[in-house]
């Protein structure tokens, strides 16, 4: 989609729904949520209502981790569906919820357990590294998974002369292949948010106002196009970073600039604009809107809280080989950034919270 056509759209109707249903609502989430026993978590990507009311907002993996040390008996996911999978495999003994089941993602739909199986199939020594945006089954064929923030490090530790088969997002894996140096086999996922960010509306964006910083995600199609720039001199090597959220949120705590340009879902500017309020955070594609992660409404959330519902549930003998692939991730480190936290589950709703630990 040109720049043009994304102008003249319509307003996405995930706008209209930001609103909570009335003015007590957040009073009513948290009390329903202590009712319950549950923490609420929320994903970057959430509706600014759904952020502010969570008692943890941060990355799929960060929050997946605050899930599993929490004393809390049930967990309400606002993210989408692999997120509250992942959280269930690294809290079997929990009871994990999330506001709307159907609530999938294009990524994570790219690929199949079958589908890899005959993958590996054809490459057979082969390590497999999976992004965290995987269903529970894709994981459970996998020897490690990544995420963003630390796909560089986990491929690194793989020896040399072992062919790795990279998946699902081709435009993480090739940034991945450009830091790290590796010839990967890479599977020809993407998500279709992150695709349509290209680089004609990156150039775009930063000709409009080429004095901002730029902050990029490797999921985004614009990446390359984002270290080409940089390396012919289009814009300062020093004003652009390709970085995932939890990284972005670290960015934009150290900004020193007066605005920064953000390449990913626009949910994301809620955090960042939380945790620096004299930096001008605008997005470089307003319609980068995921339409999953915008199902989860206040209203659901409400409903979900009322009525104990949707259950998450994972095989467990999935479960286990899954948590196995996650584990090895864990154990490579770097995993210890990419949530704030709204403070203790015992305060009242919407109390900013200051910046806390988690994992990315
Ligand atoms: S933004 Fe893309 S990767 Fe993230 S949940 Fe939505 S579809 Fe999946």
């Amino acid at each position: 989609m040109t720049t043009e056509s994304r102008q003249r759209k319509a307003a996405p109707t995930w706008l209209h729904e930001d609103e909570p249903p009335s003015p007590d609502w957040a009073e009513q989430v948290r009390a329903l949520a202590a009712e319950r026993d549950a923490v609420i978590l929320a994903h970057n990507y959430q509706l600014p209502a759904i952020q502010d009311v969570a008692h943890h907002v941060g990355d799929s993996l960060a929050l997946s981790r605050i899930a599993a040390t929490v004393p809390h008996r049930e967990i309400m996911f606002c993210g989408v569906h692999f997120m509250a999978e992942t959280a269930k495999i690294l809290s079997p003994d929990k009871r994990v919820l999330i506001p709307d089941a159907a609530a999938g993602c294009s990524l994570a739909d790219t690929i199949t357990a079958d589908q890899l199986r005959a993958w590996k199939a054809e490459h057979p020594g082969a390590v497999v590294v999976a992004y965290i945006n995987t269903t529970a089954e894709v994981k459970a064929e996998s020897d490690v998974c990544c995420t963003s923030s630390n796909a560089a490090d986990v491929v690194a530790a793989v020896p040399a002369d072992t062919p790795i088969l990279f998946l699902p997002d081709r435009h993480l894996g090739a940034h991945v292949s450009r830091v790290t140096g590796r010839q990967m086999h890479l599977w020809p996922g993407q998500c279709h948010v992150h695709e349509e960010i290209g680089g004609e509306v990156l150039a775009q964006a930063i000709a409009d106002d080429p004095s901002a910083d730029v902050l990029v995600h490797p999921e985004c199609a614009c990446a390359t196009s984002a270290l080409e720039m940089a390396a012919s001199g289009a814009i300062p090597a020093e004003k652009i970073r390709i970085v995932s959220t939890s990284g972005m949120v670290d960015e934009a705590r150290r900004a020193g600039t007066s605005r920064v340009l953000v390449a990913t879902e626009v949910g994301m500017l809620h955090q960042l604009r939380r945790v620096n309020a004299d930096v001008r955070f605008d997005p470089v594609d307003p319609w980068a809107v995921c339409p999953y992660m915008k199902m989860i409404t206040p209203t659901k959330l409400l409903t979900a809280l009322r009525e104990g519902r949707d259950e998450v549930h994972v095989d467990p003998e999935v479960a286990a080989r899954a948590r196995g692939a996650v584990e090895r991730m864990i154990a490579l480190g770097s995993t210890t950034q990419g949530s704030t936290s709204q403070g203790s589950t015992t305060q009242g709703p919407g109390t900013p919270g200051a910046p806390g630990p988690g994992a990315g």
